[in-house]
């Protein structure tokens, strides 16, 4: 079975591209998911997230992560934000090999964000697929979606690599600047060419 890592910006409409695949019957393994299940009640992760930050960013009750608190001591201290992602990543890293062990088919895919960002992520496919917009795009997106200003929403585009960047990386490109039914045919060609791969 080929993977193929589904990857793009904030805001550049991965969610809707990995959608159109699911409606075609392909599977999708979303590293943000299994990041979420590594963090919540019983995560794997919780024990090591403990032991290096403290009690504090534990709910008591449900014993999953504070997502809140967490945030805040990140996006305050790079040192800590380092800290968790190498706790979280080669956990992400073995659940996800995991998880594609468990299916079989033609292809899948794996939707990881930060593919440019963490290239060990990059061993786990065999080609990457990029969902591409313009910038002013993908500030549009991210406000509409979420209530952030202008500058919010460039500030989180800013802390991701460069849309050049993601381009160097991606052997496809699907253009999300046109209609939601215009990704779709994309997808629907793509598709075609990844089942003969
Ligand atoms: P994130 O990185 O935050 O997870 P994403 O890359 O998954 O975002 P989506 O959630 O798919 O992006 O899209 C962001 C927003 O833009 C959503 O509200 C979505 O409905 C909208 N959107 C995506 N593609 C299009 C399009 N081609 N036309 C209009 N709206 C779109």
């Amino acid at each position: 079975m080929k993977w193929i890592a589904l990857t793009g910006g904030i805001g550049s409409g991965k969610t809707a591209v990995a959608t159109f695949f699911m409606e075609l019957g392909i599977p999708v393994i979303d590293s943000d998911s299994v990041a979420h299940e590594l963090t919540t009640h019983h995560g794997a992760a919780i024990p090591l997230i403990r032991q290096t930050f403290g009690d504090e960013v534990i709910d008591f009750i449900s014993g999953s992560l504070k997502r809140d608190v967490m945030r805040y001591l990140i996006t305050s201290n790079p040192d800590k934000k380092q800290q968790l992602e190498s706790i979280l990543h080669p956990l992400i890293f073995s659940q996800m090999q995991g998880k594609m062990a468990e299916y079989q088919g033609v292809y899948g895919l794996l939707a990881i964000p930060l593919l440019v960002e963490v290239p060990i992520f990059q061993t786990l496919v065999h080609r990457v697929l990029l969902v591409d917009c313009p910038e002013n795009q993908q500030v549009q997106r991210i406000m509409s979606r979420s209530r952030l200003s202008q500058d919010e929403a460039l500030a989180m585009i800013r802390l991701q690599a460069t849309r050049q960047e993601r381009k160097e990386l991606a052997d496809d490109i699907i253009d999300n600047s046109g209609s939601l039914k215009d990704t779709q045919a994309q997808v629907q060609r793509l598709h075609q060419c990844y089942l003969a791969l």
